[in-house]
């Protein structure tokens, strides 16, 4: 495995092994690893002959700088981390090699409200625009034939998903499944940040969206989503939204027989440590 901190070493050796036939994996992230990042690793293992994994707090996703400051850093454990899940490159540049100083940076495209008006879009202005500017900028360096994104981020994943189509990206984006700890509390690089007793109070999270999944069959989805905000609220945490909405087009619910794939989504805070999950109802 190796690590590449500029453009074009990391270039260099992409053109070699394309130019051997070989198919290209990439697994974008932020770092502070977990098996839910090495999940993908694997996944893109499995279906190319070369995965390419980028490590790059992109600050201008981050529309809260005291979020981005207190972000979890650390490649070396990270290194180590993909070594072992097998990956084989790693792309780990600075932020000056990604936005260059003094260069007007792209917006590449306008993203539909149906997006950007509802749940992280709505509560993170600008959050979106930040990530399609950093995985177009990706997706042009790596050029990949395939890229992996989790459910955990599914708001993000329908947002690249529109990107890949609306910039005519040639690349398959594959999404997967949220890897949870043994209590159900989705994996996430922000849990590093929680005190013991906010580790524990965190499953409320999951517990609720099971809670909205087990039930929706007995109850509509604006009672339960009542529901679902009380429990957690009454966790010792406070949500920012409980939504239910189309998988397909993120429209928030309000009678399960106009819609045939719903799912829970849920942002909260649990002390200062904002988390998000979301579960298929
Ligand atoms: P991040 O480092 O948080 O930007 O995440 C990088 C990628 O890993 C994104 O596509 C996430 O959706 C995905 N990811 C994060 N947490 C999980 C998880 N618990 N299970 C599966 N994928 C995840």
């Amino acid at each position: 495995m190796q690590v590449y901190k500029t453009i074009n070493t990391l270039r260099a050796a992409l053109e070699e092994e394309r130019s051997r036939g070989r198919s290209i994996g990439f697994v974008p992230t932020m770092g502070a690893l977990h098996e839910g990042h090495l999940s993908l690793v694997s996944r893109s293992g499995e279906e190319n002959t070369i995965t390419v994994v980028s490590i790059f707090v992109n600050p201008t996703q981050f529309n809260n700088k005291q979020d981005l400051e207190n972000y979890p850093r650390m490649p070396e454990e990270d290194i180590k981390m993909l070594q072992k899940a097998g990956a084989d490159m790693v792309f780990l540049p600075e932020v000056d090699e990604i936005y260059t100083p003094g260069m007007p940076q792209k917006t590449p495209l306008h993203l539909p409200v149906s997006l950007t008006g509802v749940m992280e879009g709505a509560f993170r202005p600008g959050h979106f625009d930040g990530v399609v500017q950093v995985v177009s900028r990706l997706f042009d360096i790596v050029q990949p034939d395939r890229a992996y994104f989790g459910e955990k981020d599914f708001q993000q994943l329908a947002v690249v998903r529109f990107m890949t189509r609306a910039l005519n990206y040639n690349i398959e984006i594959i999404g997967c499944p949220t890897k949870r700890e043994t209590d159900g509390l989705a994996m996430s690089s922000r849990n590093l940040r929680l005190s013991v007793p906010e580790r524990n109070s965190a499953t409320i999270i999951s517990k609720a969206l099971a809670f909205i999944r087990d039930n929706h069959r007995s109850a509509d989805p604006v009672q339960l989503k009542h529901q679902a905000t009380e429990m957690i609220n009454s966790g010792n945490l406070k949500t920012e939204y409980v939504e239910i909405a189309d998988a397909e087009t993120l429209e928030p619910v309000t009678d399960w027989n106009k819609v045939s794939n719903a799912r829970a989504f849920v942002a909260a805070f649990c002390g200062p440590v904002r988390l998000i999950d979301n579960m298929q109802v």
